[in-house]
């Protein structure tokens, strides 16, 4: 059911929430009252079926089909979002996806691939939301920003990850793309922040944990000895969201069960 609503009036977009960390988001956003945009490149109805969750606990949102690295997709899916509900509030870019290969046997292709939904993904989102963050500006009644830009980065953006070169390019580039925008819109009260998850039970690690013996490896990587949920990095985006965090800005919150502490150094050194 739905919470306190630490969110209430706030109109949020998620994109790539039909599975994994975008679904997650976009439950946690709407237990905490927003209404949630969910944003989804090819599977329809595993996007109905989220929407289908937050309906049942008396939320509100509608799916919409957007290919993030187009422009045009863009663009139809923010003019739907103000059409629908006057202006957007919260932008989760989410959408993100791994094409791995060693890189001297990477194509071009798997390069632009993953750079093109990632990075420029993040891009044109990023760039529609604070266009309409500028129009509106601050709104009390809804919150003390004028909008709040969350990217989904990873704990890649900052460790590097031999076989997936595009991918650490792409989340390294979320990193100073996200510093730079939140920079530059700071006075203007918009905050831009990441979540840097390490490894989250989703389709996209799924070889990552679903054996024990890749489990047992995996967990050498994560102090807290247990694999993330989606629910872990839901929290931290309604925090993110809300005005709990107003004056955080410009900062990745990485949420890894301590997996950029070296745990390699746990016994040795
Ligand atoms: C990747 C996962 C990986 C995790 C930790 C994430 O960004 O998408 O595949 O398990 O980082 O390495």
């Amino acid at each position: 059911m739905i919470n306190a609503g630490k969110l209430r009036n706030q109109i949020a977009i998620v994109t790539g929430a039909s599975s994994g960390i975008g679904a997650g988001i976009a439950k946690a956003l709407a237990k905490d009252a927003a209404t949630v945009v969910i944003n989804y490149s090819s599977s329809e109805d595993k996007a109905k079926r989220i929407l289908a969750e937050i309906e049942n606990i008396g939320g509100s949102g509608f799916v919409c089909k957007a290919d993030v690295s187009k422009e045009e997709d863009v663009k139809r899916m923010f003019n739907e979002t103000i059409d629908r509900y006057g202006t957007i509030d919260i932008l989760i870019n989410n959408a993100g996806l791994q094409n791995d290969a060693s890189f001297h046997e990477m194509t071009l292709d798997q390069w632009n691939h993953v750079i093109d939904i990632n990075l420029t993904g993040q891009f044109l989102c990023a760039r529609e939301a604070i266009k309409e963050f500028l129009r509106r500006g601050v709104d009390p009644s809804r919150s003390k920003s004028a909008g709040k830009i969350i990217c989904i980065s990873s704990v890649h953006e900052v460790i590097p990850w031999a076989g997936h070169a595009n991918y650490a390019a792409s989340k390294g580039g979320v990193m100073m793309m996200m510093k730079t925008i939140a920079q530059e819109y700071a006075s203007q009260k918009i905050r831009i922040n990441s979540i840097g998850p390490g490894a989250i039970r989703t389709p996209i690690n799924h070889a990552a944990w679903q054996k024990p013996a890749a489990y047992k490896n995996l967990l050498k990587l994560i102090p807290q000895k247990r694999i993330g949920e989606a629910e872990d990095i839901g929290g931290a985006a309604v925090w993110l969201a809300s005005d709990d965090s107003e004056y955080v800005t410009g900062i990745t919150l990485f949420v890894d069960g301590g997996m950029l502490l070296y745990p390699g150094f746990e016994d040795n050194g």
